[in-house]
């Protein structure tokens, strides 16, 4: 169900948000994100970060608002708090 797997990505994206080691920072708007199954890009770009899972990519594919992951969540609790 739709939205049992957003609720479920923002639970994640908390729980990612408590694991710092997991983000590192590769250039000013860019950081490398290591999730529980592989490792994401995430950039940002006009005040927003943007992520290269298929989750997100699915979300921006459907013009979904708001537009987010479970990573973008994580980094932008990391970074922005
Ligand atoms: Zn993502």
């Amino acid at each position: 169900m739709y939205y049992s797997t957003m609720y479920d990505e923002r639970i994640q994206g908390f729980h990612y948000a408590s694991e710092p080691d997991r983000l590192q920072q590769v250039s000013e708007d860019r950081v490398r994100f290591t999730g529980r199954h592989s490792i994401h890009t995430l950039t940002h770009t006009d005040e927003h970060w943007q992520c290269d899972c298929a989750s997100y990519q699915r979300r921006d594919a459907a013009h979904c608002e708001p537009l987010f992951c479970a990573h973008v969540i994580a980094v932008e609790r990391l970074l922005h708090n």
